[in-house]
């Protein structure tokens, strides 16, 4: 843990750079879901608290380098605002943040226009990142979700000044540190999804640092398929088994149990409400042609339930079947529940994040009762993957 918080900062009198990600959707000019922005307010809180005056870093879709007015951050403003029951200054251009009128200097909270209207940000350019830096006395970063981008306000500028991590980067990465980095044993994963192609890189750091790894949905069609089940027209990729076989034998080597679903629901069309029955799979399985694997099946659950009694933490990504379609949300929503359960009652510590994980936690009605659920995607999946973040490197280099 090598970086700082906003414990160890005296903001008294300074202006505070606070990189947000408030890359919200937007339908219509109104921001449809605020979680990211209510999560950032607290650290704009502690900022004031402290006597600093925080200028909001913030990108907003991919302008790539150029000012795109429907990427402009003013959408988000009204949702901004009412989070943090302050007003918020726009500032449309640098020049306009590097010569703030009295007006704007006078405001509780300042918001630079999307970073990414200019071309250094993206680029790392160390010139950028200067002038940036010298709108500042302080530097906090607050968008882990943002961090393995070595973007200009992300890394390059924590070089530059103080810097230390907003509480919710601070959050994240103390969660991520005690799943992974020193977890409590014995630590096991859900790895769910479509494919083993997009988390091979993610399946092998697990395998080393793991006691138990649970491989579901599309993706365990694969592992079965490669140990010789013929896996009918379920999703699977049969270019990948060689690497599934690798990921068995590197667990094997590092004794990690890999647990596959022992049954599934299997249905001949893909979609809600589909006829199904429940199949045993192992290597010996033989699907019909127009036969697929949607959910993992009853069988399953109860391996999952024993597995999940012995663990003392959990991570998950990613879900066990195609939770979207009833019921082949089945497995995903039982796993859910059993792992919110252990939490709850203090036997678990448990982690989620990555994609459509939070969506597949929401709908199990549990994502309150996981320990902690992390709003990054990407910048989780790279944690998880065992690379280190830029954005996080950075501030553990920061000059002060
Ligand atoms: P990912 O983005 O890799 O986490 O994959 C999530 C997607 O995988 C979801 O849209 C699920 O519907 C899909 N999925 C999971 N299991 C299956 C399965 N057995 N058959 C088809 N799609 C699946």
């Amino acid at each position: 843990m090598g970086w700082k918080s906003l414990d160890d900062m005296d903001l008294s009198g300074k202006r505070v750079l606070v990189r947000v990600d408030i890359n919200v959707p937007v339908e219509n000019g109104r921001v449809t879901d605020t979680t990211r922005i209510e999560r950032i307010v607290p650290t704009i809180h502690d900022i004031l608290e402290k006597g600093g005056k925080p200028m909001l870093i913030a990108h907003f879709g991919r302008p790539k380098g150029k000012v795109s007015l429907d990427l402009s951050l003013a959408q988000v403003l009204p949702a901004l605002q009412s989070a943090l029951d302050r007003k918020v200054r726009l500032i449309e251009t640098l020049e306009g943040a590097e010569h703030l009128t009295q007006e704007a200097a006078e405001a509780d909270v300042l918001l630079l226009e999307n970073i990414r209207f200019h071309p250094g940000e993206t680029a790392n350019d160390p010139e950028f990142a200067q002038r940036l830096a010298a709108l500042g006395d302080v530097f906090c970063n607050d968008a882990f979700s943002a961090a393995h981008r070595a973007h200009a306000s992300t890394a390059g500028i924590a070089a530059l000044m103080p810097s230390c991590a907003g509480r919710l980067m601070q959050a994240e990465l103390s969660a991520l540190e005690a799943a992974l980095s020193k977890p409590e044993r014995p630590v096991g994963a859900v790895v769910g999804g479509a494919k083993v192609s997009t988390k091979i890189a993610l399946l092998e750091n697990l395998v080393n640092r793991l006691d138990v790894l649970v491989i579901g949905g599309g993706m365990a069609n694969t592992f079965l398929g490669a140990l010789g089940a013929d896996m009918g027209a379920s999703l699977k990729e049969e270019d990948f088994y060689d690497t599934a076989c690798d990921i068995l034998a590197q667990a094997d080597k590092a004794g990690c149990r890999v647990i596959l679903p022992a049954d599934g629901l299997v249905a001949r069309e893909f979609a809600a409400g589909a006829a199904h029955e429940v199949i045993a799979l192992n290597a010996d399985t033989t699907l019909d042609a127009d036969q697929m694997v949607l959910d993992a099946g009853p069988a399953s659950i109860d391996t999952l339930r024993t597995a999940f009694k012995e663990l003392k933490t959990l991570i998950w990504n990613g879900p066990m079947g195609a939770f979207e379609i009833a019921p082949f949300d089945t497995a995903t929503v039982a796993a859910a529940k059993l792992a919110a359960e252990r939490t709850q009652s203090g036997a678990l510590i448990s982690v989620a994040g990555g994609g459509d994980t939070v969506a597949a936690l929401n709908q199990a009605g549990v994502a309150e009762d996981f320990t902690y659920i992390s709003t990054a995607g990407g910048a989780f999946l790279e944690w998880m993957e065992g690379k280190t973040l830029p954005g996080v490197a950075a501030l553990e280099g920061a000059s002060g």
